[in-house]
């Protein structure tokens, strides 16, 4: 049998059995204002299911549930991805004023709460930032293979991003199953924007999901 999407979105929807690559995850986008304009590419010319909000003003509580809480129902509401474009200006060293918005936009989706789950979190480095982040491979001293070389550290990214990127292991490198995070290049993104936002939120369903955390 088969289903018109457009007409029949909201059964599509509920019913999981059908097609799954055709199902779309809601996605929000943290972005710094300085990126604005990959945000608006991938709002009109990709086929991504989105929510077009940004936090921009602080919530006042001093309760750090509280503020988690509010985020997840008010900006991030049915969102299960949270895509986080990686500019010139999302680094952690840039500080706390600077960075305090996309900050919370990440805690909020790493945040689990009752009836509201974790969102998975998909980086995606923009150009100018491609070798900065990408920085080859290496010769590993301890197992002797090559592993990739990445520069996730507070010089290129906030912390909810490197550290659950990054998660502290026993071993001299990384497998995909190592990371609650999914990252990717602009380029690679454009021509298969689904493909990743699916890897980020199956994230949420694995065993690595309980090794998140949520204000590094
Ligand atoms: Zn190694």
């Amino acid at each position: 049998m088969k289903y018109n999407l457009s007409q029949f979105k909201d059964i599509v929807k509920i019913d999981t059995n059908i097609g799954g690559s055709q199902m779309k995850h809601k996605c929000y986008i943290s972005f710094k204002l300085e990126d604005k304009d990959y945000k608006q590419y991938i709002q009109n010319e990709l086929d991504v299911d989105m929510i077009d909000k940004s936090l921009n003003e602080p919530i006042d509580s001093e309760d750090e549930d509280y503020i988690m809480r509010k985020i997840r129902e008010d900006y991030l509401s049915d969102s299960t991805v949270t895509i986080f474009i990686i500019g010139e200006r999302s680094s952690e060293s840039l500080g706390w004023n600077e960075q305090r918005f996309i900050k919370r936009e990440l805690q909020a989706s790493l945040y689990n709460g009752s009836n509201n789950d974790r969102n998975g979190i998909l980086g995606i480095v923009l150009p100018s930032m491609t070798d900065k982040i990408y920085l080859g491979s290496h010769t590993c001293n301890v197992c002797g293979k090559i592993h990739e070389t990445l520069d996730l550290t507070d010089d290129t990214v906030i912390r909810e991003f490197g550290r659950n990127y990054f998660i502290p292991i026993n071993k001299c490198a990384w497998a995909d199953e190592d990371r609650y995070c999914i990252l990717t290049t602009w380029d690679n993104f454009v021509n298969n924007p689904n493909a990743y936002i699916d890897q980020a939120f199956e994230k949420r369903d694995e065993p690595i999901a309980d090794k998140v955390r949520v204000r590094p």
